[in-house]
């Protein structure tokens, strides 16, 4: 008999309170030994003025109990509002957010009977960590951060997620064919990681072809493990193509503290109509009762819930052939209840069990790291912004030993002998290095041509007095003597 866990709430937004409710009624029917603190978080919480949508009081409930069940939240378009749900997976460490998807043909319409995948997204890193910035009237940037201990993290759990429910594969999508450092780092550590599980088959897809190869051969896929972007739209994908984005749950993992919610978010479309299928969170909340260490209660529900599919009980989304009754939230909810106890005639209930992953990553050992240029972006249109102009007021800025090398305009090289053709904005990266630099295969190995952060500032005082107006700057660095930033296209 499992021991009675305290866990907290938010009904959500939108459809949020009424699928909440359902699977509420359908936790307490099952008896699950669960006590419910309620917590307010999302749009009013917003609305009043607390732009992380989360009160201080919401926060401590959360940690005391270490374990929450969330409807989906609206977030306000505009007005500084940062996405309540990406704040909770990074404030709280949940590293890493698990997916299922499994098809429930030929109950629910899908043309990929076979299809059962799991993606495992990273879920603190890549472009979400939503630092944006306006740099010239016509650029605007969202800075990709990506780190070792991040990818070590997810892709170690995505093996032993494998390992321990008897998947037999582990995919990886990234494309480093173009963003070599940040998708090129998950790749490598995925490999190397791979070798230590030789009893998974390990594959790795570049994202796009990876992704139409979902949408057409699902059924190929076992344990998927990708990049946060990535993973976002590559679940939303393998839950419409088993029937239906009201189907799927997911899972926010941590060290201490975990959320369960349904993929989808809080459908204002449909919101207040009774007609949202509530199975996706009640999937999130089966995954729940699992991480509790309380997996009887989630077959239980899991069973009821295929019953009452089969059955030919469906919400409006689900409508096939097959549909016997098309009913309502709550209906549907009640037929779940009903069924608590019955088990499903053809389709198959996995036995749930529950399993504790402990990830643990070690720091890595420090990199020899040497400063040997520095990337100068300008906001920049004098002159027709054409590059001769710049290339040659850029030659005659002396720092030291610091000298132009190359100038691009959205990565491409526009100076020295660069194209006519090529789009110029006002947004240009002038790339400068040390000149010893500029000799042999122009790649800097040596140390000794390191260059002094006080050379930088001293280039930076020289453009000023030039007149032109610097944006920000990259250091240009090796590690371990290998360069360590990406050439320009051209370069
Ligand atoms: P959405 O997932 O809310 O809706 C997409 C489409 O799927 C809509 O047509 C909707 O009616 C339908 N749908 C979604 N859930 C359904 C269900 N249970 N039953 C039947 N149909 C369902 O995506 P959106 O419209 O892009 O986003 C709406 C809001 O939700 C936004 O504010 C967004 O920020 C938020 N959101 C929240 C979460 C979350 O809380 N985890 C996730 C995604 C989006």
């Amino acid at each position: 008999m499992s021991e009675t866990r305290r866990i907290t709430v938010a009904k959500g937004d939108g459809i949020g309170p009424e699928i909440t409710s359902v699977v509420l009624d359908v936790l307490k029917a099952s008896g699950a030994p669960l006590e419910y603190d309620f917590i307010r978080v999302g749009k009013d919480v917003y609305l009043e003025g607390i732009k992380s949508g989360i009160p201080e009081s919401a926060w401590v409930n959360m940690a005391q109990n270490g374990v929450f069940l969330k409807g989906p939240i609206t977030t306000p378009q505009g007005g500084g509002y940062k996405s309540l749900n990406v704040t909770i997976r990074k404030t709280m460490g949940l590293f890493a957010n698990v997916r299922p998807v499994k098809s429930l043909s030929p109950f629910v319409a899908t043309s990929f009977p076979k299809m059962d995948i799991v993606v495992i997204r990273e879920n603190e890193e890549d472009l979400y960590a939503g630092i944006e910035h306006q740099q010239t009237t016509e650029v605007v940037q969202c800075l990709k951060l990506v780190s070792r201990p991040g990818c070590e993290k997810i892709i170690r759990y995505a093996f032993e997620y494998a390992r321990a429910y008897g998947r037999k594969k582990v995919t990886c999508m990234t494309k480093d064919n173009i963003m070599k450092q940040t998708d090129g780092m998950f790749h490598a550590i995925f490999d190397k990681m791979s070798k230590e599980y030789p009893e998974i088959e390990a594959d790795h897809y570049i994202i796009d072809i990876g992704s139409a190869r979902i949408a057409n051969r699902p059924e190929q896929f076992d344990v998927i493990v990708t990049l946060n972007l990535y993973g976002d739209i590559i679940s939303d994908i393998t839950a419409e193509i088993a029937g239906s984005v009201g189907m799927g749950g997911s899972a926010n993992v941590g060290t201490d503290f975990a959320m369960f919610e349904a993929i989808h978010g809080s459908a204002p479309d449909i919101a207040g109509k009774n007609i949202a299928n509530p199975s996706g969170m009640l999937h999130g909340a089966c995954m729940m009762l699992v991480h509790l260490n309380m997996p009887e209660y989630a077959e239980k529900i899991q069973k009821a819930l295929y019953r009452t599919i089969e059955d030919g009980i469906h919400t409006g989304d689900l409508k096939s052939e097959l549909t016997k009754k098309v009913v309502g939230t709550k209906e549907f909810g009640k037929a779940v209840v009903e069924r608590l106890g019955k088990s499903p005639e053809k389709l198959k209930v996995t036995k749930p069990t529950s399993h504790k992953i402990t990830i643990s990553v070690k720091p890595p050992s420090k990199l020899v790291k040497s400063l040997i240029g520095v990337d100068v972006f300008l906001d920049w249109t004098d002159c027709d912004r054409d590059p001769e102009v710049l290339g040659k007021l850029l030659e005659s800025v002396e720092a030291d030993n610091l000298r132009l090398k190359v100038i691009t305009n959205r990565g491409v090289k526009v100076y020295p002998h660069g194209r006519l053709e090529t789009f110029r904005t006002d947004h240009w990266r002038c790339r400068f290095v040390a000149k010893e630099a500029r000799e042999g295969n122009g790649e800097v190995t040596h140390p000794d041509n390191q260059i002094r952060y006080s050379t930088i500032v001293k280039l930076l005082g020289q453009l000023e007095k030039t007149g032109l107006n610097f944006i920000k700057i990259e250091n240009l660095y090796n590690f371990n003597g290998k360069r360590c930033y990406s050439l320009a296209q051209g370069e």
